[in-house]
């Protein structure tokens, strides 16, 4: 079950959850706001799908839908973020290719596979229906670098609903 490269209507590149590629004209719906980029070589897309396996263990314990990665343009120095409101149904992240391809090759991958790691921090806080605040960002990133459940489930259970 691994991610597939999936071309949309307008050219525009997503990086999909195989058990996923039937979500496309809704994930796309989702994404009317975002600009696809329309520069992704085949390396962004080869690291991409090789980030995304690599994070699928070790959030494969918030039993939550893959994440469905996008290719969008401008993302203010963010690598990528959630499209709020996906977290409940199945999160979408918005990748910034410009930021990815300032890295050299070898860092893409571990760069794409720690992103997808923070966002889906942020995503299982979300489901948990706590508030975001600043504080946050240090345990979903800590999640993200060091792996380890527990902080990221204590930091729910103490400010959750
Ligand atoms: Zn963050």
């Amino acid at each position: 079950m691994s991610y597939v490269r999936v071309v949309g209507e307008f050219g525009e590149t997503y990086i999909l959850p195989s058990e996923r590629a039937g979500e496309l004209p809704l994930i796309a719906e989702w994404l009317g706001d975002y600009a696809p980029d329309e520069d992704v070589g085949p390396d962004l897309v080869t690291a991409a799908l090789l980030g995304a396996d690599a994070a699928t263990p070790d959030f494969a314990w918030m039993v939550t839908p893959r994440p469905a990665l996008y290719f969008g343009d401008d993302l203010d120095d963010h690598v990528a973020r959630l499209v709020d409101g996906t977290e409940e149904w199945g999160p979408i992240l918005v990748v910034d290719a410009h930021t990815l391809a300032s890295l050299p090759l070898y860092r893409q991958v571990e760069e794409v596979r720690v992103t997808v790691l923070h966002e889906m921090g942020h995503a299982y806080l979300r489901r948990r229906g706590v508030p975001y605040e600043w504080a946050e960002e240090d345990v979903v990133e800590n999640f993200a670098r060091h792996g380890g459940a527990h902080p990221l489930i204590a930091y729910g259970e103490a400010f959750g609903e």
